[in-house]
């Protein structure tokens, strides 16, 4: 049985000894949002995930969901674990009190879906999906239509999807077939199938609300002709009434290698009845609410399997006895020494637990952001938090979803055989993580976000807007002599990776393969950068505990040792992501395709 515990003294860490969360929820207004009401929170949130969601994780695999006539039957507990976060009143937590919500920050609940995930993924799946209809509804549905809905959804007893994926329409949406004709009243009819759709049909919520895009009768072709609509699965009244079915049905699921407890739907719309969301044919700018609201959401995910790997791992490296320690005998009334004492056991714990800190710091940061660009009343500081969540997104996205495929295998190696057996819940975590890299924009697709759309797209100023920060930084811990090494590496990574960006958009304005070539270990390189930064910090922030004498000494040594690990160790392969860049598209680009053909 996997064990797992919510890692709230991590979390706690993060915003209240790093980032400053309490000022900065004073700041954007949320009174209510104290740090002792955020600890209350997170107790209650850490009990939900530890003695509700956990214990239904491994029975959820096994049984998965079943699919008859149209009905979905997900595992057993789901429904009930469902019922009991409504009661809870976890569904509206963030959402503001005209639609029944109690109005706290965005962040408190992505911190607690984090542990909900690690818990659970497939289960935390449901309520996630949830979060960005919402926030679509909320921003750009009109006051009719948040009437109908919002209520409901952040109620908790209607629940929502999202459908863009067709048959042959995944990462490219400009090849989108799924139809909508306009009715007489104002309404309109969608007519297509959609695969893949999370959450599309299930038994633990009254109706289910998809957030559909789909192609108007004269619309352009690509995505300047995609608009955004809302269908429910029940019609529903002015005032959120659940009234008759309309024309959507589950035509089956998917059987799948992980996630099985999620319902992977192919869902069908015959005619049915939805409305427009936005503006005709500029659906895609509003779905990208949802989308990065859901990328944020799958870093988690990401994140969660780290953690949850390193919990597993950890557990079973201080039991399982196997050898003696290289160093001398640690276990002299045992028969051998727990294998936590052998180098590369260590290495691939601290690998876990290197990546799971340095990413859970970087996940609260961006969430920080979201706060400003949702909460802020000041315009400058939203465009500042934007700028800068535009550039993290698709790196909070693919960095914490590959860097999960690391320490999940790990998880299953430190346990040797075992971790290869059912029974322990690391090849489920495995199995289940494995799609966070490919569902919301696979890595490849964020690559080409980061450094084509957002890093060249900008000319560069995107970046700067973030490295600014970092340089800045670095500057002013400058007296600390002891962080000296670690500060100057990462001041001439920032340097070295604006010289990269120069390199790559010089390469590319010959070549326009060598953007290709270069974005995923862009990303990478991106990444290992943006997570050192926040290694930097966490080191300083502990020192300062252990001079201070205030705190938990552990805890901060800790700290230390994990970032002196991140330094020695992780944030050295940036150089062999420096090497394939430069390499450039042709070692990719000059062999015919003919000649990938086996003989
Ligand atoms: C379990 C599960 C749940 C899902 N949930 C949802 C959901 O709720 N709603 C929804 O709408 N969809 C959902 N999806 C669909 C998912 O988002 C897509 O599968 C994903 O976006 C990739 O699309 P695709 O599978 O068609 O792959 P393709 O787009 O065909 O890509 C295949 C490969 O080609 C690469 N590729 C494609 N274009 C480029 C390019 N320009 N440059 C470089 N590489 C490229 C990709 O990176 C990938 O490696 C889900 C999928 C799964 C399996």
């Amino acid at each position: 049985m996997q064990y797992f515990k919510a890692p709230q003294k991590e979390a706690l860490f993060v915003m209240n000894e790093l980032l400053g969360y309490e000022k900065h929820y004073a700041d954007l207004g949320f009174t209510d949002a104290t740090p002792d009401m955020v600890e209350a929170i997170f107790s209650e949130a850490a009990k939900f995930a530890e003695n509700v969601l956990a214990p239904i994780n491994a029975s959820g695999d096994a049984e998965g969901c079943k699919w008859e006539d149209g009905v979905v039957t997900t595992p057993t507990g789901f429904k009930d674990a469902y019922q009991q976060y409504v009661e809870g009143g976890w569904t509206g937590m963030t959402h503001p009190e005209k639609f029944g919500g109690q109005a706290l920050p965005y962040s408190l609940n992505s911190v607690m879906a984090e542990w909900f995930s690690s818990a659970n993924h497939s289960w935390a799946m449901y309520p996630g999906l949830s979060q960005g209809c919402i926030e679509t509804l909320k921003e750009h549905g009109t006051e009719a239509q948040q009437k109908m809905f919002l209520h409901n959804l952040v109620g908790g007893s209607w629940t929502g999807t999202m459908c863009l994926t067709e048959p042959h329409c995944g990462s490219d949406l400009g090849m989108l077939k799924c139809k909508a004709e306009p009715n007489d009243d104002g309404s309109y009819s969608l007519t297509g199938t959609k695969i893949f759709i999370s959450a599309g049909e299930h038994d633990m919520s009254e109706n289910i609300v998809h957030i559909v895009i789909a192609r108007l009768p004269d619309a352009p072709s690509g995505t300047k002709g995609i608009s955004l609509f809302v269908v429910p699965k029940f019609h529903a009244g002015p005032e959120g009434e659940k009234l008759d079915r309309n024309a959507v049905t589950c035509g089956s699921i998917e059987h799948k290698m992980g996630i099985k407890g999620s319902a992977t739907c192919v869902i069908n719309f015959d005619g049915a009845k939805g409305y427009l969301v936005g503006t005709e044919n500029r659906g895609l700018n509003c779905m990208f609410t949802f989308m990065n609201s859901a990328r944020i959401g799958t870093g988690l995910e990401g994140l969660s399997a780290s953690e949850a790997a390193f919990q597993g791992a950890l557990a079973y490296a201080k039991d399982r006895l196997q050898f003696r320690a290289m160093t001398g005998v640690k276990n002299p009334d045992g028969p051998a020494d727990p294998i936590i004492n052998h180098p590369d056991v260590r290495r691939m714990l601290l690998t876990q637990k290197a990546f799971a800190e340095g990413n859970r710091a970087l996940a609260i940061y961006a969430m920080k952001l979201v706060d400003v660009t949702q909460a802020s009343q000041d315009e400058d500081a939203k465009t500042f938090a934007n700028s800068k969540l535009a550039l993290l997104t698709p790196i909070v996205k693919a960095f914490l979803t590959e860097t999960a495929q690391e320490s999940t295998s790990y998880g299953m190696q430190v346990f040797g055989g075992h971790g290869f057996i059912a029974e322990w819940g690391m090849e489920q975590l495995a199995r289940d993580t494995r799609i966070c890299t490919m569902y919301e924009g696979t890595t490849g697709i964020q690559a080409i976000d980061l450094l084509a759309r957002k890093v060249v797209g900008s000319n560069g100023k995107l970046l700067t807007v973030f490295t600014n920060e970092v340089k800045e930084y670095c500057k002013s811990i400058r007296d600390k002599s002891q962080f000296n090494a670690w500060s100057n590496s990462i001041d001439k990574h920032i340097d070295e990776w604006h010289q990269i960006t120069e390199d790559i958009m010089q390469r590319a304005a010959k070549n326009p393969a060598e953007l290709g070539a270069a974005s995923v270990d862009y990303l990478m390189y991106s990444g290992y950068i943006v997570v050192g930064y926040f290694w930097l910090q966490m080191a300083v922030v502990a020192q300062q505990k252990l001079d201070d004498g205030t705190g938990d000494p552990e805890f901060y040594k800790a700290k230390l040792h994990t970032a002196k690990f991140y330094f020695d160790r992780l944030l050295t392969r940036t150089r062999s992501l420096v090497s394939s860049m430069e390499s450039g598209a042709d070692n990719l680009m000059d062999m015919e395709e003919e000649q990938f053909n086996i003989v």
